[in-house]
């Protein structure tokens, strides 16, 4: 198939999408993948998690958020009643960039249609982008995830509406210890975000999430620029970068 002719208009289900997506050569990625890591979880997961790109592990198991990262996420989802087969993962591209880089503009431009096609797929109740590249993508905003974790927005992905709240990484506070407590304190403000979305009980808040102002995003999103200098020293190259 030639580059860019996949047709992203026709109908699909979740399934169909990621059968169709298997394929894609939409942007250079293609070419050094080991494998498209689509995105995983439950098709009507009512939490959506948005990671930046497949890391080496990811690239080689065809799994999103493998490893210590993804071990440390079902730690936090635990925390708070629920297990990774109960959200959905999925990430901005779905092809490892090469030696783990952080994806470029057209590379993000080119793979947002299985993105948004996915979102408009599940309809989740909550959408948590972690790190700066997904954040920066679904909120428009260049704001740093130092500054915007925790903070709610509402936000429309296509034709969706939803709550968008940015996390950190797992993987950042696998290499910053101090941001482990951040992520704890964000992640039992999110499930009492969605607790109030599906109109249960909150459970009790260790914090309250901040909110922000409402954000309309149709389609085409804006690609986010790449930031420079987003993880620390040491940070293995097999893990995604940009986590700050
Ligand atoms: Fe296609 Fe996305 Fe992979 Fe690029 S990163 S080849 S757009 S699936």
């Amino acid at each position: 198939m030639a580059a860019g002719t996949e047709s992203l208009a026709a109908p699909h289900d979740l399934d169909g999408l990621k059968q169709h997506a298997s394929a894609c050569t939409r942007c250079v990625l293609a070419e050094t993948r080991t494998q498209v890591v689509f995105g995983a979880g439950s098709p009507t997961a009512r939490l959506l998690f948005v990671g930046e790109a497949p890391g080496f592990h990811e690239d080689a198991q065809g799994v999103p958020l493998s490893g210590a990262a993804g071990e440390l996420l079902e730690k936090l989802l635990a925390d708070i009643g629920l297990r990774r087969e109960d959200v959905y993962i999925a990430s901005v591209v779905k092809c490892r960039p090469p030696a783990t880089r952080e994806p470029l503009p057209d590379e993000i431009e080119a793979c947002q249609p299985w993105l948004v096609q996915q979102i408009e797929q599940i309809r989740p109740l909550v959408i948590a982008t972690l790190g700066n590249v997904a954040t920066r993508l679904l909120t428009g905003s260049p704001d740093a995830i130092t500054r915007s974790h925790g903070v709610v927005r509402d936000i429309t992905v296509g034709s969706v509406p939803v709550k968008l709240v940015p996390l950190y990484h797992p993987a950042a506070a696998l290499y910053t210890q101090a941001l482990l407590a951040v992520l704890e304190e964000d992640f039992h403000a999110l499930a009492a975000l969605l607790a109030r979305e599906a109109g249960e009980p909150e459970p009790p808040p260790r914090v309250q999430a901040a909110v922000g102002a409402p954000v309309l995003l149709e389609l085409p999103l804006a690609a986010a620029p790449p930031v420079a200098g987003g993880a620390p020293a040491g940070a293995a190259d097999e893990d995604q970068l940009g986590l700050f």
